[in-house]
């Protein structure tokens, strides 16, 4: 019978990554967590209805990236593609809002997208969320604690902060009607995608990645003179911030984004070191996204980083720690020895609570189970055979370095492991 796989996209993580992960994660988790943020564990299915109202019908993730089916009772769920909707939507649903707060999430998301590197169709982002303040310190503050996650990580050399703004609603329409005018002159010119754009979601050809487009954008009416006065002071409050806290920025007039809910400020933390997959993190402010979903108007801001991307970065910029290798390896020859090494490490490991032991079950050689203890990178094998049961005793058999073998009573096996653990270090 064929073995079964999983779901193309849609990766195991491994043993020899996950204490990646876990590195990852924890940083991030303890930054934000210093800046105040609370953690939400959400649903990873919601109503499809959630990511149509916020994302938007015509944008790229609802149109075709979507895993959407019917539950049982005929209702239309979806996969969550990302996470501030289902943020803002616990939000409003828990009142977590009625005064400011600040939340972040962490997990699965799932979209429709040809796998690549740096694109899985189940991927993982971390994201936050600040709700309640309209001033533009919130989006600083953001973009100020990631640049410092940045620096802790050890890869801001390696990304660079582009920024936008897209104004408000009003004057993003009034761009819009300017923008396809120009390009209809031009329709000849845009390929097949863009065309369809034009129609149904015109400033999405901003970020076309075609080159003959780019061209013509060009020439084409520029965002930034359509801004209405609120949203420009806006995005020089920002910049002024970002100046005097000394983080380098690109502004980059062509930033629009993908998703809907936005307005004012958009922003995405780009790398040249994963190919076409260049963006690691992005977000922006999304003041009217609440009350679109049924809350009180309130105004948000945030974004959300690629956990696999970011992976990528860490290896990229040999940042990765090493994996650990065990403190001690235990080896016993015969039933008896089992028996007696197993005793005697259940009490080394009350002694020492954080030592980091591997037994050798089962059996097998003395010189077979030897091999695996060298090759285990352990520091220290302990070694019992029949003569060390019979006596009480135990050998401890260094592996690193210079030390002599030793052999001891089991009562003083703490205390040595102790003192040649602290020799190896020194
Ligand atoms: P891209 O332009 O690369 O498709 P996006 O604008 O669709 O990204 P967002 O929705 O803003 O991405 O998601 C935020 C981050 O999540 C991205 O910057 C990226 O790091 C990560 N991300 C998005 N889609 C995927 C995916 N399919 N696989 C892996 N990571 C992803
Ligand atoms: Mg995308």
């Amino acid at each position: 019978m064929d073995a079964l796989r999983s779901i193309r996209g849609m990766n195991d993580i491994l043993p020899a990554d996950t204490g990646h992960w876990q590195f990852l994660e924890s940083r991030v988790a303890e930054l934000l967590e210093r800046y105040g943020y609370g953690e939400v564990r959400l649903p990873i299915v919601e109503s499809s209805a959630l990511f149509s109202r916020s994302i938007g019908e015509v944008t790229d993730i609802v149109e075709k990236e979507m895993y959407s089916f019917e539950d049982r009772n005929g209702d239309s769920i979806s996969l969550r593609p990302e996470g501030t909707a289902g943020c803002v939507r616990a939000a409003i649903q828990n009142n977590l809002i009625a005064s400011p707060c600040r939340l972040w999430y962490s997990g699965p998301m799932f979209r429709y997208e040809r796998p690549q590197k740096g694109r899985q169709r189940q991927f993982h982002q971390i994201g936050a969320e600040i709700f309640g303040y309209a001033t533009p310190d919130a989006d600083a503050e953001l973009i100020l604690m990631l640049a410092r996650l940045w620096r802790t990580l050890g890869i801001a050399d390696a990304v660079n902060l582009e920024i936008n703004s897209i104004g408000s609603s009003e004057s993003r329409a009034s761009y819009r009607a300017a923008l396809v005018t120009y390009l209809e002159q031009h329709r000849d010119a845009l390929d097949e995608d863009s065309q369809r754009r034009l129609e149904s979601n015109p400033l999405r050809i901003l970020d076309s990645k075609n080159p003959e487009t780019q061209l013509l954008l060009n020439d084409a009416p520029a965002l930034v003179d359509y801004l209405d006065e609120d949203s420009l002071e806006h995005f020089a409050a920002l910049r002024r911030y970002l100046d005097t806290a000394g983080v380098r920025y690109t502004v980059n007039p062509r930033l629009v984004r993908g998703l809907d809910y936005y307005n004012k400020t958009v922003f995405e933390w780009v790398t040249d070191k994963l190919g076409a997959q260049g963006t690691v993190c992005a977000g922006g402010r999304y003041d009217a996204l609440v009350g679109q979903l049924g809350g009180r108007d309130t105004p948000g801001v945030g974004f959300a980083m690629g956990m696999e991307r970011l992976l990528l970065m860490l290896e990229a910029c040999e940042q990765l720690p090493e994996a650990r290798s065990p403190d001690l390896f235990v080896v016993a020859a015969g039933a008896d020895a089992h028996e007696a090494a197993l005793a005697a490490v259940e009490g080394l490991r009350n002694a020492q609570p954080e030592l980091h032991i591997v037994q050798q079950l089962g059996g097998g050689s003395f010189r077979s189970q030897m091999k695996k203890a060298d090759r285990s990178g352990a520091a220290l094998a302990l070694l019992w055979g029949e003569d060390e049961v019979a006596a009480g005793e135990v050998t401890i058999k260094p592996l690193r370095d210079g030390q002599e073998q030793v052999r001891l009573p089991v009562a003083d096996l703490s205390d040595k492991v102790s003192t040649l653990l602290q020799q190896q270090t020194h």
